[in-house]
């Protein structure tokens, strides 16, 4: 993540900001252009604006910004405590959204409809009705609202023996399963490519994924598998990688704009530029800012910064997963 200034005062702003906190100007954010002053001509504020606090600019005809657009299917809101949930997840999938958009990977579908499309749902009453399973299907990203919830998210962690569980970091897992379909559906030969790094997709998703939870992963996972769930199927490799990708882009840019990796020789021209780095040298940078991040976050009783190893060989996957973004991304910078 960059960072934003006020258009009317250059005080700097915080991506979620709804107005600044030094002048008092209404703003709005367009992911093309930063923060904009609201008026009615030019740059009107989200229909979601009053409802969640989304502080992007209206894009389409229905009032929604880009990132909205992509949302189709909403939890009950009349239901207590739905409406923060969504909030939140909005709030992280902005973000991821704008990280997309700024890789220059599609956003939209052949038929120019947003893509991919997002389904936030709540899980039905009663202890026997079936619970409402994250994950991606053609094109459609479903998020059970209860992930909004930190202590809930908390406790599943826990149960599943995860490191680190977040709203961003579901967002990036699951357009990683979105954007394997487009960009092997625009280009078949990519097939090849990603089944000799990750392994054959064409086996079974289901049982590959029971098999994961009855005997647990590999003894040696850790070498070769950024997660002990990657190591369930390639897809979830592919898609545990590309996470990770992305949490690596999106960090060293937000150090960087703050001077935390001043000494690292990383281009500055932004997003793109920075992924058309070599991962091992993004890496490298990676692994020096994780290693103070995660002392200084020790200093103070917070959890790891960044509770993961990157071999050799999984930093080799994450190479691969550079290369199909910086290919996979149509736009300029
Ligand atoms: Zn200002
Ligand atoms: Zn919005
Ligand atoms: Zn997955």
């Amino acid at each position: 993540m960059r960072r934003y200034h006020c258009p009317s005062c250059q005080q700097g702003l915080y991506f979620d900001n709804t107005a600044c906190l030094s002048c008092g100007a209404e703003l709005g954010f367009d992911p093309a252009a930063g923060f904009l002053l609201l008026d009615d001509d030019t740059a009107r504020a989200c229909a979601n604006r009053a409802i969640i606090g989304c502080n992007w600019v209206a894009a389409g005809p229905d009032g929604r910004c880009l990132s909205c657009a992509h949302t189709a299917i909403l939890p009950n809101l009349s239901v207590g405590g739905n409406a923060e949930k969504w909030a939140r997840l909005e709030q992280a999938k902005r973000a991821v959204i704008l990280m997309l958009d700024r890789l220059g990977l599609p956003l939209v579908d052949a038929a120019g409809a947003p893509a991919p499309v997002f389904e936030f749902k709540a899980d039905p009453p009663g202890p026997n009705a079936p619970r409402v399973l994250t994950g991606h299907e053609n094109g459609t990203i479903t998020l059970n609202i209860a992930e909004a919830d930190d202590a809930e998210r908390a406790r599943i962690r826990e149960e599943m023996h995860e490191p680190y569980r977040t709203l961003p970091g579901h967002f990036r897992h699951e357009v990683a399963h979105h954007y394997w379909d487009v960009l092997t559906g625009a280009d078949p030969r990519l097939l090849d490519t990603l089944r000799a790094v990750f392994g054959d997709d064409r086996q079974d998703y289901g049982a590959s994924l029971a098999a994961h939870y009855a005997e647990g992963p590999p003894a040696d996972w850790a070498e070769r598998y950024i997660s002990a769930y990657a190591s369930s199927h390639p897809w979830e490799d592919f898609a545990e990688t590309w996470a990770h990708v992305l949490h690596v882009l999106e960090g060293l840019e937000t150090a960087q704009a703050f001077g935390l990796i001043a000494g690292s020789g990383l281009p500055e021209g932004g997003l793109r530029a920075m992924a058309a780095v070599p991962m091992e040298q993004l890496a490298r940078a990676w692994i020096d800012l994780s290693i103070a991040l995660n002392a200084v976050n020790q200093a103070m009783g917070h959890d790891t910064f960044y509770p993961f190893v990157l071999s050799p060989a999984i930093i080799e996957k994450m190479e691969t997963v550079r290369r199909l973004i910086i290919e996979g991304g149509q736009k300029a910078p």
